[in-house]
């Protein structure tokens, strides 16, 4: 009966397809009707979806990935500051079966990193389809096929592809988070997201207020200071700043190490002995260490540690203050839960960013950060970083090559020359 379904579908298409070129087919043409895909639809071309697109080609499965910006890697491209580097060691970052390049630094340049990511999708011919953003996605029980509508341009054209496996690769940073805070429409100066914040250098010489302590907000109040900017950090919560480097080596690879023959809490005790000697007590600076270690914290709550890359060093010097939670803005002046208050030129917000997937996934569960029913898997939602994204996307193509029953494995390859690899 399912076969039979496909088969169908596969017939309406055949006809639509005639007198009609495969690259047509994909990207100009805008059909009134559903397109069937023979494969997998990933939906996100950021390392998580380049991923799990090689990973399949690797078992000859074919799939298509729908983009809503127009180049891949999206968010390293529009969303990144200029001096960002990547926060952990090559090694750690690199997608499946291709590492970076030997001449490139241990910390990559966010350049670079978006040169990997075009060479890899060249290197696995992946070919994304551009400027397509997913609005809806349902599973249609009748015919046992996942739906994906997307928009696309000014106009927002409709197109649906129908398919039998989807793939969610739209990341944990697909939305900024903006908190509202009392009196944000009175305050006169630039209120902006890190996401917009490219480098201090317009900041030079003028007060900011950052807010948020995480990497992005230590890094961004680092980026201030080095450009002459008076930067002060609003630190609300606990946090724990490790260093970047221990013994020569990188913090997060010595963990990986010593996690293989201890416990997370004695690993946890020997990160906070070290940071200790090595950076001071951080709670002097007004940076609280929180009760459980930061492995123990980053599994229960997915809380990364900060990985300090020198901010440290100028809040020691002062260049660089700390303040305490935000009661409210006023025109020029911000007024904090501690009573203080001072004037700032502008608010910089390094308060993170969600995922968008509850607002155009409908009514589907994904278990084990990877896994949904019907066909549906996540990628690069385990809070692992581009580690974890590369470990879901080996699995996912493991999981839907076991699944290609023999009947629609017969009907792929009838199919295959509709795959956009072939343009
Ligand atoms: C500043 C920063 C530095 C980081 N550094 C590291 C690091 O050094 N090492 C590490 O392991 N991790 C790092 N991470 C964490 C994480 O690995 C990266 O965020 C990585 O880019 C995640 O890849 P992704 O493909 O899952 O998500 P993204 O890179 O966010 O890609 C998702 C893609 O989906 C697209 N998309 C979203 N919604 C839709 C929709 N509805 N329709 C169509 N397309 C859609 C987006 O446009 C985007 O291109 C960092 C994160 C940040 C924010």
């Amino acid at each position: 009966m399912e076969s039979c379904c496909w088969l169908i579908l596969f017939m309406e298409h055949l006809k639509e397809l005639e007198g009609k070129s495969v690259h047509d087919y994909y990207h100009q043409v805008k059909m009134e009707r559903p397109i069937w895909v023979p494969g997998p639809v990933i939906v996100g071309a950021g390392p998580s979806g380049l991923a799990a697109a090689a990973c399949l080609k690797q078992k000859g499965i074919q799939s298509l990935i729908l983009e809503r910006a127009d180049c891949l890697g999206s968010m390293w491209q529009f969303k990144t500051y200029d001096r960002l580097c990547l926060h952990l060691p090559k090694q750690f970052c690199e997608l499946p079966f291709m590492p970076f390049p030997k001449t490139f630094p241990s910390y990559p340049t966010k350049q670079q990193f978006l040169d990997y990511l075009k060479a890899y999708a060249d290197h696995f011919d992946i070919k994304p389809a551009l400027s397509k953003t997913v609005v809806s996605a349902n599973f249609d029980h009748r015919c046992g096929c996942w739906r994906v509508k997307t928009t696309e341009g000014l106009k927002k054209e409709e197109t649906e592809y129908v398919c039998q496996w989807l793939i969610v690769a739209t990341g944990e940073n697909a939305e900024e988070v903006v908190p509202s805070i009392e009196g944000m429409d009175e305050f006169e100066g630039p209120i902006l997201h890190t996401s917009s914040y490219k480098s201090g250098t317009m900041f030079c010489g003028k007060k900011v207020l950052v807010v948020g302590c995480g990497n992005s907000g230590m890094e961004v109040s680092l980026d201030l200071c080095n450009h002459n900017a008076h930067p002060s950090l609003v630190v609300r919560d606990t946090v724990h700043i490790l260093p970047q480097q221990m013994f020569g080596k990188s913090t997060f690879g010595l963990c990986m190490r010593l996690l293989k023959w201890f416990p997370v809490r004695v690993v946890d005790k020997f990160l906070l002995v070290m940071s200790h000697l090595m950076l001071g007590d951080t709670a002097q600076f007004g940076l609280h260490r929180p009760k459980i270690g930061p492995l123990e914290l980053k599994n229960l709550y997915g809380k990364t540690p900060v990985l300090d890359v020198g901010t440290l060093a100028q809040i020691r010097t002062g260049k660089i203050k700390v303040c305490r939670g935000i009661k409210q803005l006023r025109k020029e002046r911000v007024e904090f839960v501690d009573g203080k208050a001072e004037n700032f030129d502008a608010i910089i917000l390094a308060t993170g960013y969600k995922s968008n997937v509850a607002a155009w996934l409908k009514s589907s569960e994904i278990r084990n950060g990877w896994k949904g029913e019907n066909g549906l898997y996540a990628v690069g939602f385990t809070k692992r970083g581009l580690l974890g994204a590369s470990i879901d996307a080996k699995r996912i193509a493991q999981h839907i090559q076991h699944c290609c029953k023999p009947s629609h494995l017969h009907i792929q390859s009838n199919y295959s020359f509709l795959h956009p690899s072939q343009l």
